[in-house]
């Protein structure tokens, strides 16, 4: 069977995760003949030829001045023609990549190409036909050809000393056939105006004595959730705003003048609505299945799509849109030069446990006492990709960047140091509470409590577990 992965090289030079993931999904996959595909620059051919070595038979990288500057829609423009000139029996995606995080690439390509597409996929194994197993432990059939994106499930494997290494061929846009007018930066009808620091999730807090801590994890339960309020209300009013689904109205009202509630359709019946009627944007959740087909209805529209957005900004003619990147350090202000101009807002998702324990790497030798607490509070642990990557806890509960979001009304965050990667996870739980022993870990600018102290500090306050 023939199999192409597409990989992105990571700003810091790594494999994607969520691509080293999809790459060892394909290796796992029986009689498999596998293809790397990346677009990049030049330093990508290297980084894809050393890729071979553990197993892929072939690798493309596209690579063109034409290229640079690419959003979603443009690099999935770009993906697809090469996709199509492979022409392999199965796809295979990353989620999303760590740097863009968007989660558009995957299904817009799905759609350019007109393949059934399943996403959060964390295993998939080749029988009679693709079976493959979602996040939410759905075993889904496939019917080939297909495009299945995967989560971070799999760790890739090393290579071996005897490897083979297979020189990565470059095409550039002619090769295949690529409009340049639809690649790069001429392609992409999102732009982004400026960037600058983010301070969203900062919180003012408050040191306290391991003794106050019942008090305050009783106080974070009584208190409701953080709201995602809009930091921005604009004077001037776009005329007409779709929201599809009621989670983005109060968004949708900083912005629109006449805002009108839509249902989730399939991407053609979407697109079609939507050009029938005309809007000046479309405002989407963040949940799963508005991941899935906002892409789907950005291709059909040939319009852009912003994902993630925290806040929006209007002068009563474009739409600005605000989404943190570079793994939340920053925000940036992006704006779509074609319409409608359509985003995807980061409601609160459904509520999970009311209080998570968070566990990090400077927690490792209490897991058990933790998870006997967490009982004890009827919630639930969660942890950091180091604790994960470490095999102390499985990837599921992991929380961050590359896992998954939470939003409990109490996040107690143990030995937890406060990289972003992880913030972004838990940045709309209520009240948080940090345990480190260092005054100046990341975290504590995170968190509304804070406990210098020790895990077994934190513990202790509840003995007997
Ligand atoms: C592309 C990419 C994606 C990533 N995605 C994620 C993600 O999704 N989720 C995620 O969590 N991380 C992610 N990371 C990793 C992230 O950058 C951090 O490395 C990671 O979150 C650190 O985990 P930690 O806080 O458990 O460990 P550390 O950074 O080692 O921190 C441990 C902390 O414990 C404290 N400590 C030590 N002993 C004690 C004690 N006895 N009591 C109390 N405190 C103690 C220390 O002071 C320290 O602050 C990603 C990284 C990259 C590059």
């Amino acid at each position: 069977m023939k199999i192409t992965v597409c990989i992105r090289q990571s700003a810091d030079g790594e494999i994607n995760p969520f691509d080293a993931s999809a790459y060892e999904t394909a290796l796992r996959i029986k009689n498999s003949e596998i293809t790397l595909l990346s677009m990049g620059p030049e330093r990508t051919t290297v980084f894809l030829s050393d890729l071979t070595r553990l197993g892929a038979v072939r690798a493309v990288h596209l690579c063109d001045k034409s290229f640079a500057g690419a959003d979603t829609l443009a690099t999935a423009y770009t993906l697809s023609l090469a996709l199509k000139k492979l022409s392999p029996d199965l796809i295979i995606c990353g989620r999303q990549s760590v740097d863009g995080d968007t989660g558009q690439v995957g299904p817009s390509i799905s759609e350019m190409l007109s393949l059934p597409l399943v996403t959060g996929v964390m295993k998939a194994d080749m029988a009679e036909e693709l079976i493959a197993v979602t996040r939410s432990g759905v075993q889904k059939t496939v019917y080939l050809p297909a495009l299945i994106t995967v989560e971070k499930s799999l760790r890739l494997r090393l290579p071996s000393i005897r490897s083979k290494r297979i020189e990565a061929e470059v095409w550039n846009a002619q090769a295949f056939g690529a409009d340049i007018l639809r690649c790069g930066l001429a392609g992409s009808p999102t732009r982004v105006i400026k960037t600058f620091e983010n301070s969203e999730d900062w919180r003012k807090c408050r040191f306290i004595e391991p003794s106050e801590l019942n008090n305050v994890i009783k106080a974070g339960l009584e208190k409701s959730m953080r709201k995602a309020t809009p930091a921005i209300v604009s004077e001037k009013k776009l005329k007409n705003v779709w929201c599809v689904g009621k989670a983005v109205v109060n968004m949708a009202e900083t912005v629109g003048e006449n805002i009108t509630v839509h249902k989730i359709e399939n991407p053609e019946i979407m697109a079609e609505k939507i050009r029938a009627a005309g809007p000046d944007a479309v405002l989407w959740g963040s949940d799963a299945l508005s991941k899935e087909i906002a892409p789907r209805v950005a291709v059909q529209l040939q319009t852009g799509l912003c994902a993630d957005c925290t806040s929006l900004e209007t002068d009563g003619e474009k739409l600005y849109m605000y989404r943190p990147a570079c793994s939340g350090d920053i925000i940036a202000k992006i704006y779509c030069i074609t319409s409608p101009a359509m985003a995807t807002i980061r409601t609160p998702e459904e509520k999970t446990e009311r209080i998570i324990i968070g566990i990090g790497y400077g927690a490792r030798a209490h897991i058990s006492e933790i998870n006997k607490l967490v009982k004890k509070f009827g919630g639930a642990i969660a942890a950091t990709r180091k604790i994960v990557d470490n095999d102390y806890l499985p990837y599921e509960i992991q929380v961050g960047l590359t896992g998954k979001t939470v939003n409990p009304d109490v996040y107690i965050a143990l030995g937890i140091s406060g990289a972003m990667h992880h913030i972004v996870g838990i940045r709309r739980s209520g009240t948080v509470i940090a345990v480190n022993t260092d005054k100046n870990a990341p975290i504590f600018r995170f968190a509304d409590y804070g406990v210098i102290g020790t895990v077994e500090d934190f513990l202790n306050e509840f003995l007997p577990v």
